[in-house]
Order: C-alpha cells, then sequence, then structure tokens
C-alpha cells in the first residue's frame, strides 16, 4: 500500500495507488535544507532549529504534494486525546488529532518516535498524533470515532495508515508504561520490555470494526539516515510531518 519514493529529490512515503484521492504522506529527514541535528527536512517549530529553514521545508512538502501552503492546518499535540475539526486553515491548540471535511485543508501532525496516524474515509480525513500516552488512552479510537461521526461512516468503511514510528525492536519501555498495554503490543523476552505501538493501536482499532490497516513498516529508531528518533538522538532532533487532504478530484 505504501511506498518510500527513495530517489525523489524530496523523498516521501506516498500510497502505491494514488487514483483516488486524497492527498496522503509521511516524511523522511531527507530533503530539506535544516543543519544538524536537524537535517534535513525538520518540519516541527518546537526545536532551536531556524525558523526560516522550517518554513521552507513546510514549504517544500506542501509543493511536492501540489497542496497549498495556506492551506495548513497545525495541531497543538499535547499527548491528550482530544480531536478537533478543522473547518479553515491555522494552528490548533490543546488537540492532537485533526479532522476536515473540508477539500483542500492540509491537515499535518508532527512526530519523532511517537506514531503517526491517517483516517480516511469517505468525504473525510484526519491526522493523529498518538505516542504512549495518546494510545493507552485511545487516541486512534477517538479519531475514528469522530471521523466517522463526520462521515456517517461505520468503521469498516475507514481505512488507517501508520507512519514511521519507533517500534518494538528498539522501545524500551519500564513496567508502569508496559502495564497500560495488553500482552500482545510488548515483546518480552526475558529482557527489556518492548513496547510495539502499531500493535497496541492495531489491537484498539480492530477492536473498534475497522479492517484496512495500511502500514509504513518503518522504525524511527533503526534507520538513522531516513527519520528523526527523540530517544535515539536524546531529543536533539527535527520532526516528520503525517499529511492528509483532501482534493477536488484532481490528482497529484
Ligand atoms: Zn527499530
Amino acid at each position: 500500500m505504501w511506498v518510500l519514493l527513495r530517489d525523489a529529490p524530496l523523498p516521501l512515503w506516498r500510497p502505491v495507488s494514488r487514483d483516488l484521492s486524497p492527498v496522503l504522506a509521511f516524511s523522511t529527514r531527507r530533503g530539506g535544507v535544516s543543519l544538524p541535528p536537524y537535517d534535513q527536512l525538520n518540519l516541527g517549530r518546537s526545536s532551536s532549529d531556524r525558523p526560516e529553514a522550517v518554513a521552507e521545508n513546510r514549504r517544500r512538502v506542501l509543493q511536492a504534494l501540489g497542496l497549498d501552503r495556506a492551506s495548513l492546518v497545525t495541531a497543538g499535540q499535547v499527548h491528550g486525546t482530544t480531536v478537533r475539526r478543522a473547518e479553515r486553515p491555522g494552528h490548533i491548540p490543546d488537540c492532537d488529532a485533526l479532522i476536515t471535511d473540508v477539500p483542500g485543508l492540509a491537515l499535518a501532525v508532527t512526530t519523532a518516535d511517537c506514531m503517526s496516524l491517517l483516517l480516511v474515509a469517505p468525504g473525510a480525513v484526519a491526522a493523529a498524533h498518538s505516542g504512549w500516552r495518546g494510545t493507552a488512552n485511545g487516541i486512534p479510537v477517538a479519531t475514528l470515532e469522530a471521523l466517522c461521526d463526520r462521515s456517517a461512516s461505520p468503521a469498516a468503511g475507514v481505512a488507517v495508515h501508520f507512519g514511521p514510528c519507533i517500534r518494538g525492536c528498539c522501545y524500551e519501555v519500564g513496567p508502569t508504561v508496559a502495564a497500560r498495554f495488553p500482552a500482545e503490543a510488548i515483546r518480552d523476552f526475558e529482557g527489556p520490555m518492548m513496547l510495539d505501538l502499531p500493535t497496541a493501536a492495531r489491537l484498539q482499532l480492530a477492536a473498534a470494526g475497522v479492517t484496512q490497516i495500511h502500514d509504513t513498516g518503518a522504525c524511527t529508531a533503526c534507520e538513522p539516515h531516513w527519520y528523526y528518533s527523540h530517544r535515539r538522538d536524546r531529543g536533539a532532533c527535527g520532526r516528520h510531518w503525517a499529511v492528509a487532504a483532501l482534493t477536488n478530484g484532481a490528482e497529484v
């Protein structure tokens, strides 16, 4: 379902088949202008990176996706479970997921280990930021429910896409965090407990009736040349984007 366009000037994860709108993408760290340790395609404003570099990186991604620079919608991202509906461009604080049914609006959430999820229903899309707290507290399903309400679609009519994130191969957690998740999401071979966020989200979404789940399969901590990792880089790193936008039918 997903392919990383490795040889493009701006390498992005894109759906293999883009016959139908909406526009969906996950970014990597390549193709931008930021300098170390934010090199290259830092899309987050929360770091000490130069704001003009982040602005140029954002411009490049939106241009590559055929989206209007003025159409961007971002979320405050506070590791909560609040989902907000976007009706116009801008920054929406105090939420970790955005939904919209307005064509042309570009929803974007930033991550650097946390999961990003893109959800697609007939006539509506969503983007969610889901770290361990958000996942444990159910933001994948909260986003699904908001999207189903908005689109009048059953969960079975929603496709969910998982972006690059830290996974069970690399995400060591303590017993307090591990206890918040079902055993299937924890890899514990008599060593450290390893949390697999996509498995946790997959279990929640399947229990809620989702049947279409597509995963890039990429681990941010495993591949330093492709991804930022907040854990691996000890906080000094850039941020990726997950982007979803309804179009008016024109394909990019
Ligand atoms: Zn890994």
